[in-house]
């Protein structure tokens, strides 16, 4: 078996956490890393304890699920919840962050952005990206957990 590169082995994990989301909008997961070890996971879903769109719907306010918590924001409050320092890290999200996610990254003092897929790629999530010299790439992710994530994704 190939050796897996570090980016691949993050986009992995942030794809294995995306399996985990309850918010059957969107698949997502993400993963914060520092100096090659992972400090962080997220995926989309519910506060601790609450129902889940899985089992009750989403909650619907302006076109938007408001049940849902994103994976990147959901990555960054896991570290404020434990006292993990995410200034100069590095996040790998399986899809481009939405504005909201893209400022609390900035303000979070993460330096990297790695995203397996296009997803909406909000000028204005670009425009801040550059602005705050937060390095964006584009890491696709293709092997056999990708296969899994996306069947979930055709249900
Ligand atoms: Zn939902
Ligand atoms: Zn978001």
């Amino acid at each position: 078996m190939e050796r897996l590169s570090w980016d691949q082995y993050f986009m992995a994990q942030s794809h294995l956490l995306a399996s985990r989301s309850t918010c059957t909008r969107l698949i997502v997961g993400a993963t914060i890393v520092r100096d090659k070890r992972i400090i962080a996971g997220g995926y989309n879903g519910s506060i601790a304890g609450g129902a889940h769109c899985t089992d009750e719907g989403c909650y619907m306010i302006d076109g938007h699920c408001a049940r849902t918590i994103h994976a990147e924001m959901n990555a960054i409050l896991q570290c404020a919840k434990f006292g993990e320092r995410t200034e100069g890290a590095e996040i790998y999200v399986t899809h481009y962050p939405c504005v909201q996610c893209c400022k609390a990254i900035i303000q979070a003092g993460i330096k990297s952005v790695y995203f397996a897929k296009d997803y909406k790629n909000h000028p204005y999530a670009k425009e801040l990206f550059e602005a705050a010299h937060v390095t964006v790439k584009k890491v696709p992710f293709d092997n056999f957990i990708e296969l899994k994530v996306a069947k979930k994704e055709e249900i």
